[in-house]
């Protein structure tokens, strides 16, 4: 009789991304419950929640940075 492995949520989304946070890529991993997303880190899932699932906001604040880093401030003030 072959013998079936049931792995709990965790170590499936271990498995299919390979202990990496999904977004970043971090290796230091913390689990995300409720609606299962896979792994993610702790900075990731703070940002994630702090974005309430708003992609709008996501989009804006993605801009928002990018408008920033383009723009040094001048050391001469
Ligand atoms: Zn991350």
């Amino acid at each position: 009789m072959q013998q079936v492995t049931i792995l709990d949520p965790y170590e499936r989304w271990y498995e299919v991304q390979q202990g990496a946070c999904g977004i970043c890529g971090r290796k230091q991993v913390d689990y995300c419950g409720g609606k299962p997303r896979g792994l993610l880190c702790a900075p990731c899932r703070l940002a994630l929640s702090s974005l309430q699932n708003d992609r709008q906001r996501a989009k804006l604040i993605q801009t928002y940075l990018q408008r920033h880093a383009e723009q040094t401030p001048s050391q001469s003030a």
